[in-house]
């Protein structure tokens, strides 16, 4: 339905796209692999194909093409993928109708800096719920008869006893600004 969707697939090189956030060592003709990131593992199950375009991992069953990668990877929807790798790839995406205004603009700006902050709060404690700091928050869930399938769907996480885990992985990972963390409520100074 999109033509520009299929002509960004066709550009861009998920290799180069996902060797970005991975380390990526060669497994064999197009195929490349290294450890997941999407959960912790000390040996490579995560698997890119250069030429079917698509990553896959064995250990979790996360897979998809460039556009999914990236918005799992950075927290981003699929129009904010859609744009960066257009921009990336030489790729003209078609104009709104309407230009937005500056005022427009700047406002449409600053609620999706605020999404992005919530994306990535909600990420981070979902990521503490799953890794090894929250076994005793799963087993709390298990008590409660949580099912993983619940647990999914309301995006339960786990916040870590420590009073700056947020702030350092917001700023200091993602590089948000410190002003609009505030802003969004996720951290008070
Ligand atoms: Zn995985």
């Amino acid at each position: 339905m999109d033509p520009t969707i299929d002509e960004i697939k066709r550009r861009a090189d998920i290799v180069d796209v996902v060797s970005q956030h991975v380390a990526l060592r060669p497994a064999g003709g197009e195929r490349f692999k290294a450890c997941c990131p999407f959960h912790d593992e000390k040996t490579p199950s995560f698997y890119v194909s250069r030429d079917k375009g698509f990553y896959k991992c064995f250990g979790c069953g996360e897979s998809g093409d460039v556009f999914k990668f990236l918005q799992k990877v950075e927290n981003i929807s699929f129009f904010e993928a859609k744009k960066q790798l257009a921009e990336r790839y030489g790729v003209q995406l078609p104009k709104f109708g309407k230009e937005l205004s500056p005022e427009q603009q700047q406002a449409y700006d600053e609620r999706d800096r605020l999404h992005k902050i919530m994306a990535a709060c909600a990420h981070f404690y979902r990521e503490q719920f799953a890794g090894n700091k929250g076994l005793a928050a799963r087993d709390y869930a298990r008590t409660r008869g949580l099912s993983g399938k619940t647990l999914e769907k309301f995006g339960i996480g786990y916040a870590p006893d420590a009073w700056d885990a947020l702030h350092h992985h917001l700023i200091n990972k993602y590089g948000f600004k410190i002003e609009d963390c505030v802003a969004s409520g996720v951290l008070i100074e």
